[in-house]
């Protein structure tokens, strides 16, 4: 009998501190999930600070350092047509601009090609807007230098007068020399317009480039160098990787959302020239 009782009060010490278990552990695992949930909290704040330090997103910042510059033409051609005669860079003067390009050691990439640049001195030449004398003039010195060229298309404009047409495109982006990236849709300034058509502008014109060369499209031109935060986080969503400004270099580092080319002129100086290439 005694043995019994002992035996039962034992089984009800050893059920109480299962009960005082019991009550004890659910605290515990919420205090475990309360560290993790706040780490995971951290863990995300700190990603997303990141993100913002190295540029929009997680794209690798494009540094001076790296030794890397963007040009940014319009025209190759003596003849003048409208307003702006500035954007018609005589064809003579484009090729002795290549011509020092080369003689520096420079190495031309394509505008989509930033990150693998490891600090080669190297030399990226866009053109905007995608005139017909990038084919007529621009292309033959390109092979004949054997250098590459991005050219930004305002995809409504494929085919019409004074522009690019399909044949064209399909021909250059063979030669391996040309690549092609989006200038927008319609070349309405980004800036004018609420998110959903800036998303129309980015998507369409992409979706235009990609069927019509084969290739993927992840580099863009805003139209008048016009961009705004809602812009360049639009522009990051819709996937494109590298957004060149018309924002004159002045920073050491840039975000891929902000990269800023030196304009060549018509009759700029050599002098002037030379000194993008410093
Ligand atoms: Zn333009």
């Amino acid at each position: 009998m005694n043995h019994n009782l002992v035996c039962c009060q034992q089984k009800t010490e050893a059920s109480e501190t299962v009960k005082k278990r019991n009550t004890a552990l659910p605290r515990s695992v919420s205090r475990a999930r309360a560290i993790t949930l706040a780490s995971l909290i951290a863990a995300i704040f700190i990603t997303i600070g990141i993100f913002f330090f190295t540029g929009v997103f997680g794209g690798k910042p494009y540094t001076y350092t790296d030794n890397t510059k963007v040009l940014l033409y319009h025209l190759v051609s003596d003849e003048t047509y409208g307003p702006n005669e500035y954007l018609f860079v005589r064809v003579a003067d484009f090729e002795a601009q290549l011509a020092e390009i080369q003689r520096l050691g420079y190495k031309t990439i394509f505008a989509d090609e930033l990150v693998r640049t490891h600090g080669e001195p190297c030399v990226v030449i866009t053109f905007d807007d995608g005139y017909a004398d990038n084919y007529t003039n621009v292309l033959p010195l390109l092979e004949k230098y054997d250098m590459k060229a991005t050219i930004f298309l305002i995809s409504d404009f494929i085919g019409a007068e004074g522009h690019l047409n399909e044949e064209q495109i399909r021909e250059m982006q063979q030669s391996g020399h040309v690549r092609f990236a989006s200038h927008t849709k319609s070349h309405e300034k980004l800036t004018s317009l609420d998110e959903e058509g800036i998303r129309l502008e980015l998507t369409e014109s992409r979706r235009r480039i990609e069927s019509l060369t084969g290739e993927s499209v992840c580099a863009l031109a805003y139209p008048n160098g016009a961009y705004n935060s809602t812009v360049e986080l639009v522009a990051a969503e819709c996937g494109y990787e590298y957004c060149y400004t018309t924002d004159r270099p002045s920073e050491e580092h840039y975000p891929n959302t902000r990269l800023p080319r030196s304009y060549v002129v018509r009759d700029m100086a050599m002098s002037d020239f030379l000194a993008i290439l410093e």
